[in-house]
């Protein structure tokens, strides 16, 4: 019986975030990092409302080549600065194998995208760096496919997965992706592994962000991984789901007493 040992997955240290215990997790940031200026103003924002880990992407996996992929090594080093400055764990994504060891060093977890979730050579690298890793669900992926993905990781001696539900495709164009937060009782139902949800990606419909947020607290989700932009309609990536610093604090009070209702601590 998996369930009688949920595993608990700590980023960053003896002071950093526990994903899977008794806390319910916020991570929260842009969705690419752009530049230092970008990246004080929004994590002043999401530490100043409760979040208790940094995301940003520094390598970012786009549809179409032609779009900003992202400051790469720069945008690690700058989401380090906002570790060192906030003292919060960040996580961001990998996207080759070959950078799975840069992106460790610099980083306290590793995030695998939907796009790379059956990427079976950088899951290998990934649960062999001896960092956490952060498991998107593939946009098209049973939850049977996305458990093998993350026994991948585990494979390779990972204890650290966390399962992370961002949303399927679905004929329904009003959303960006179908959340799919049954996949969420299921995954806590049939694994030992914690699992967060992404209400930005998902739905790519800020709108939506706080009502998918305050469900997936409510469904057992262990967590919640959010985007946030000061400036979003100056971003370089998915700024059209991006929260303002505002909204997100909105968000984080109406989230508490459902977090709270579930016996858990935000
Ligand atoms: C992200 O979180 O930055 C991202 C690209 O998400 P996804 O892989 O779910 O599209």
């Amino acid at each position: 019986d998996f369930r009688s040992a949920d595993s608990r997955v700590a980023v960053g240290g003896p002071d950093g975030a526990v994903l899977g215990g008794d806390g319910f997790v916020v991570i929260a940031g842009p969705c690419a990092v752009e530049s230092q200026d970008q990246m004080t103003g929004v994590v002043d924002a999401v530490v100043a409302a409760g979040a208790a880990m940094l995301r940003g992407g520094a390598f970012k996996p786009r549809t179409s080549p032609y779009s900003f992929q992202g400051l790469g090594v720069a945008g690690l080093a700058l989401l380090a600065e906002q570790r060192s400055r906030t003292g919060l764990p960040v996580v961001t994504e990998v996207v080759t194998p070959q950078d799975v060891e840069r992106v460790a060093e610099e980083s306290d977890m590793l995030q695998i995208g939907t796009r790379n979730m059956q990427n079976f050579a950088l899951l290998r690298e990934a649960g062999a760096s001896g960092r956490p890793v952060l498991l998107k669900r593939g946009m098209a992926a049973t939850i049977e496919e996305w458990l093998l993905a993350a026994e991948y990781l585990m494979h390779m001696g990972n204890g650290g997965v966390v399962l992370c539900e961002r949303g399927i495709r679905s004929f329904d164009r009003s959303t960006r992706f179908t959340l799919d937060l049954s996949a969420v009782a299921e995954a806590k139902r049939r694994t030992h592994l914690p699992v967060v949800v992404d209400p930005s990606h998902s739905t790519g419909r800020p709108h939506l962000v706080g009502p998918m947020s305050l469900a997936a607290a409510a469904c057992g989700a262990d967590g919640l991984l959010i985007d946030v932009h000061t400036d979003a309609r100056a971003a370089l990536c998915d700024g059209a789901q991006a929260l303002s610093g505002a909204q997100f604090a909105d968000v984080m009070t109406r989230l508490r007493p459902v977090v709270e209702a579930v016996g858990r601590t935000l």
